[in-house]
């Protein structure tokens, strides 16, 4: 796999370079190329003509998901390489990349190839009422040329997701993984490759974000922006959008509540939180990282939780024994610590972890010990996105409060229940405000369900058939149908 740019069907090496850093040991892993304006430029003028005049808008559905089917068989052909490179680039264990990551990012792109069809199949609508006869017909087109801007917490899933239904869709492409974590996208660009997608279908560049920002999000070419990331470049990108007018979806920040109640199944409740907040490091965008349980069982719940916490191992990702990794980066590490040195001045309890571990063989690394804080609503590290291995833990003495807390925050992506009732936890998850709620389990990305957050968690849906029809544009066509009773728009002059 080499680690060049993929424009036009070409590998692109430029003269400028950039390292690629392993964060379990702050070694250099790779060197790779860097777009400048000139690489920018090609992209977009090869994913717009492969849109307006390439094949694969023009493929029949058949072909369409032959390719996508190839670029699935071609990431599980490498999917040991690609766990490797993904781990060393992250730093997240290598059993997480090996079992969900990867498998996961082939079984998407076989999602959308098998349901391609299915999902833009036109639907026809009869219209009959006192002025007017005629059929509706409803069809879905692709967008034109996409821009997938991925970030660095899951850099080949996130990238999958976007890319299967994007092109399933119809589309051409531009992916941008983040500067942080290129190595994977950059490989996917061989797959595809030897997949032998029509040339300037998809394009992979690796720029700076403001580059691409500036170069490509304003630009008039380009039909639709589909952003995974932060807020912060999220409402940056909302700007540049309005500029040319494109349609966006945006998949931004959490700040997800966790609900234990008394009646929850202990064991499930404690693991299943462990990894709605540890798992890849709590750098993710759906981590539990407020977690409220119901009073009567707040002593046990803490107890065994924070026993657990500090049980975890930490190590180099590559370790297949390591449970947790350590943070992308040096400025992750020291943005989390700032988190947690915050709570405490505002009077939260650090109950374990909260400082990087004394381990001498993790010192190059950015690790940080699995933390948990006792804190109130009012602290800022209760409304504030961590991205890190936090949690805030309080306690609640009704389900009403438990609501309110849950749905005070800006965020709305994500939340779990946890309780033997499952009639009362669906009728909590109806109350609370968040795009997807998971009921005594966590994390569970599923292709056939669509995932996607409300107020500042962004717009817009990933995965399912809602999900698929995000990169499509819907067209009306209507027919005439009043046969002898002419419709009154031929005789409004009285000709
Ligand atoms: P980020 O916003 O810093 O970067 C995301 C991507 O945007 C990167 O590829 C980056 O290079 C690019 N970028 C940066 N500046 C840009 C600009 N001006 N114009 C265009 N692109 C630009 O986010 P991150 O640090 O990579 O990821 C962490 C954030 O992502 C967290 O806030 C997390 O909650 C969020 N996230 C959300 C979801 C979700 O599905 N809602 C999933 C994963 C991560």
């Amino acid at each position: 796999m080499n680690n060049n740019l993929f424009i036009n069907g070409e590998f692109i090496s430029t003269k400028n370079k950039q390292k690629v850093i392993n964060p379990s040991n702050a070694e250099v892993i790779a060197e790779v190329s860097v777009a400048s304006d000139k690489e920018i430029e090609l992209a977009l003028a090869s994913g717009r003509s492969a849109f307006d005049k390439g094949e694969w808008p023009r493929l029949s559905l058949e072909e369409r998901k032959e390719f996508l089917l190839k670029i699935s068989q071609g990431i599980l052909d490498n999917a040991q390489e690609l766990a490797r490179i993904e781990t060393l680039n992250t730093g997240k264990p290598i059993k997480e990349s090996t079992f969900m990551d990867i498998p996961s990012a082939a079984e998407t792109f076989r999602y959308f190839a098998q349901n391609l069809e299915k999902f833009l199949s036109p639907e026809t609508r009869e219209i009959s009422s006192q002025i007017t006869k005629a059929q509706g017909i409803l069809i879905r087109e692709p967008m034109g040329l996409a821009v997938l801007i991925v970030p660095w917490n899951y850099p080949l899933l996130i990238a999958s997701w976007k890319l299967a239904s994007c092109l399933a869709a119809g589309n051409t492409v531009i992916l941008k993984p983040s500067s942080l974590t290129p190595l994977t996208a950059l490989a996917l660009g061989n797959i595809i490759h030897d997949a032998g997608l029509p040339k300037g279908t998809v394009n992979i560049i690796n720029a700076s974000g403001e580059k691409l920002g500036e170069g490509i999000c304003k630009d008039k070419r380009l039909d639709l922006i589909s952003f995974t990331g932060s807020n912060e470049v999220g409402k940056q990108i909302i700007e540049y959008s309005a500029q040319n007018v494109k349609k966006l979806l945006m998949e931004l920040g959490g700040k997800s509540a966790s609900i234990v109640l008394k009646d929850a199944d202990i064991e499930p409740a404690v693991n299943g939180s462990l990894c709605s907040i540890f798992l890849n490091q709590g750098q993710m965008c759906t981590a539990m990282s407020r977690i409220l349980v119901e009073q009567d069982l707040y002593d046990t719940f803490i107890a065994d939780f924070v026993a657990k916490a500090k049980k975890i191992k930490l190590g180099p990702g590559i370790d297949f024994q390591a449970q947790m990794g350590p943070l992308i980066s040096k400025q992750q590490q020291q943005k989390v610590i700032s988190f947690v040195e915050k709570a405490e001045k505002e009077g939260a309890l650090v109950l374990c972890g909260g400082k990087i571990p004394e381990d001498n063989n993790l010192k190059n690394g950015f690790f940080f010990e699995p933390t948990v804080i006792e804190a109130s609503s009012e602290m800022s590290i209760w409304k504030e996105e961590v991205f890190g291995p936090v949690v805030c833990i309080t306690k609640f003495s009704s389900t009403e409060e438990a609501l309110n807390l849950a749905n005070a925050s800006d965020f709305a992506l994500a939340g779990c229940i946890w309780s033997k009732n499952i009639s009362l936890a669906q009728d909590l998850a109806k109350k609370i405000n968040s795009g997807t709620i998971w009921i005594n389990t966590y994390g569970m990305f599923l292709n056939e369900v669509p995932y996607g957050g409300f107020k500042q968690s962004g717009f817009g849906k990933e995965l399912g058939r809602e999900g698929f029809l995000e990169y499509t544009r819907l067209k009306n066509i209507i027919v005439d149908q009043s046969k002898d009773s002419k419709p009154l728009v031929n005789y409004w002059y009285g000709f």
